[in-house]
């Protein structure tokens, strides 16, 4: 389990980086840390694309309905006007971001913001997805989480989409994905399987 570095007196800030499959867990994990960055008595702000707009539209939620309340903003660089004073910058579903938001990050690490950033590594179709990669180079700290396999209860790390639709963003509802291993994700994208 990820242990924060330190809360107080540091020189500089940090990026951390929670990834993996959808249903991993990734947005328990970042509510888990901002949850205790406040105990800590953290000022912190949470952001996420305005494109996420499944269940709310000021709040982190998760899976299992945990949330928290956040921003919707439709580019990273509004994150730089983050109010004086904010020690934490948390942001979900960073997948959809765009490509300047590893920039932004480096930035708010450089004024001494740690910087937890959430979001999934790969799109359906395996490949690594948006600013992701970028973010997963640059991060001090990575933590990848893993989903179950639907199909084999091995650990899995893909998304499968269970519907023929080919658009990358598409938002995230249980019944159009399931979270598969690699060999039952491969295994479904030859046969397509269901
Ligand atoms: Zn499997």
């Amino acid at each position: 389990m990820f242990l924060e570095p330190s809360f107080r007196n540091q020189r500089s800030g940090w990026i951390e980086v929670i990834c993996g499959s959808m249903f991993s867990g990734k947005t328990e994990e970042l509510i888990r840390r901002i949850r205790r960055a406040r105990i800590a008595n953290q000022q912190v702000a949470i952001y996420k694309p305005q494109i996420d707009i499944r269940y709310s539209d000021h709040e982190v939620v998760s899976h299992d309905a945990n949330s928290l309340t956040s921003h919707p903003v439709p580019h990273s660089r509004e994150l730089l006007n983050v109010d004086e004073g904010v020690n934490v910058v948390g942001i979900d579903e960073a997948q959809f971001f765009d490509q300047e938001l590893p920039g932004v990050c480096e930035q708010l690490a450089m004024k001494g913001i740690r910087v937890i950033v959430a979001g999934l590594d790969m799109d359906f179709r395996g490949r690594p997805f948006g600013p992701m990669p970028d973010l997963l180079a640059m991060a001090e700290y990575i933590t990848k989480v893993h989903a179950i396999c639907h199909h084999c209860g091995n650990l899995a790390t893909h998304s499968y989409r269970l519907t023929q639709d080919e658009q990358t963003v598409m938002l995230g509802e249980k019944h159009e994905y399931e979270a598969r291993c690699r060999v039952c994700y491969g295994m479904g994208n030859i046969l397509r399987l269901k």
